[in-house]
């Protein structure tokens, strides 16, 4: 396959809608990011990497973390998590309380906001620290050791949380946070504030494509954990759009409203894309259309 091809036609396809949707607005220093922008990476297995456009400049990694923040979780401590969150796709907005009631404080799976500050809540008391452990992982797997958080968005974020502190408390009311409350918000901002570019994170997340095994050969997830992940990237990752996601690009993808997405061909290689126009639900315009031409022309989706 000749990446480098597929890449320019895909980036040419997408380019009309580079700069359509909006920036996340509900985070102002994400509203100012300039739309007009797009990058797209390939890492493959067998190590290579390939990019198009603004592939190598750092954007706000937002809720892809809650992809590295689920396969760290299986990694230390094992399946116990799947008590405390659920694997079925939610059909509601990411930052939504409406399920929570319902099911007794147990998040409907683990990359809406909810279920994420769950995942935060048990990496924090399996680890001792929750943010760092993830910054590190992300600086080894991606062999960039620039990969820093972004004071200014985690600040942000912080002022702006309501929203994520009431999923949090009300969650803590039915006993399933381990930790403080306020100690899970500020992990869960600074992973979130992670800045990293395509580059960093298709080879960041060749572990999914891998079956589990790190850059280095050493093993993360057992095979069974890795599918686990891959398969509610594939059914919840992109939010109350997952169905449209899987039906367009026919892929494992983790979205996050700076304007990124990662995907996953198993046993291949891992994606991303970066655009930061938002659709209505938090996906990017240009973005979710690249990946679709990107499977169309390769034949690649999971399906
Ligand atoms: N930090 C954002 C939030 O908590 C992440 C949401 C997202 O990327 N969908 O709302």
């Amino acid at each position: 396959m000749d990446y480098q091809a597929v890449l320019e036609e895909v980036a040419a396809f997408a380019r009309p809608l580079v700069g359509r949707g909006q920036a996340a607005q509900y985070i102002p220093a994400l509203a100012d990011v300039d739309p007009a922008q797009f990058g797209m990476a390939v890492a493959d297995v067998d190590g290579g990497v390939y990019g198009v456009g603004d592939w190598r400049r750092p954007f706000s990694v937002q809720s892809i973390s809650k992809a590295f923040a689920l396969a760290l979780v299986l990694a230390e401590g094992g399946n116990k998590i799947w008590e405390r969150v659920g694997t079925e796709p939610s059909g509601n907005a990411f930052n939504s309380l409406v399920q929570l009631e319902y099911e007794n404080g147990i998040p409907r799976n683990p990359f809406i906001n909810a279920g994420a500050l769950v995942v935060t809540d048990r990496l924090q008391t399996l680890t001792g620290d929750a943010s760092t452990t993830m910054l590190e992982f992300l600086r080894a797997e991606s062999g960039n050791p620039d990969v820093a958080f972004d004071p200014v968005v985690a600040k942000s974020e912080a002022e702006h949380g309501d929203r994520n502190a009431a999923l949090a408390h009300f969650m803590a009311s039915y006993g399933n946070l381990d930790n403080p409350v306020s100690t899970v918000l500020e992990h869960y901002f600074w992973q979130c504030s992670v800045e990293m570019s395509c580059r960093d994170l298709a080879v960041a997340g060749g572990f999914l494509a891998r079956h589990g095994l790190r850059a280095d050969g050493t093993r993360l997830l057992p095979r069974r954990e890795a599918k686990q992940v891959n398969a509610v990237m594939l059914t919840c990752g992109t939010y109350d759009a997952a169905g449209d996601f899987a039906y367009r690009v026919g892929l494992p993808g983790k979205s996050g409203v700076g304007g990124g997405i990662v995907a996953v061909i198993p046993g291949r290689c891992t994606l991303c894309v970066w655009s930061p126009g938002l659709d209505s639900r938090g996906n990017s315009v240009a973005g979710v259309a690249a990946l679709d031409h990107f499977t169309t022309l390769t034949g690649w989706s999971v399906f």
